[in-house]
């Protein structure tokens, strides 16, 4: 049981790192195109795009880093052996919901 909290972690860990790797990828793309238009940004409709784009990879790049982070914690609490408690309750979260969505912080009940 408690393995195959860990693999499924495991699992959705190597998804995270890869989709988090794919917005630093993206993320170096634009720097590099905003370098190549710097000189006169404010007149560039392109650079206005440009902006939106950065910020909306930014917010991207911090959900994934925030899913990395409560995939750590999932994993940390599986290492000790301890079920996950809600966060909102306070109660244990079923360990079914945990197989699904093993970095789930709140019960089914809370999630709602
Ligand atoms: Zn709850």
């Amino acid at each position: 049981m408690a393995d195959a909290r860990a693999d499924g972690i495991a699992e959705r860990r190597r998804e995270a790192l890869a989709e988090l790797e794919d917005v630093d990828r993206q993320l170096a793309d634009l720097r590099r195109m905003r370098e190549a238009v710097h000189d006169d940004d404010e007149h560039d409709p392109d650079g206005v795009s440009l902006s939106s784009e950065w910020s909306r990879l930014e917010g991207l790049r911090q959900t994934r880093i925030d899913a990395l982070a409560a995939l750590d914690e999932a994993a940390a609490r599986v290492e000790r052996g301890q079920g996950a408690i809600c966060s909102v309750c306070g109660r244990p979260i079923a360990p079914e919901r945990l197989q699904a969505r093993p970095q789930a912080t709140t019960c089914i009940d809370c999630a709602k």
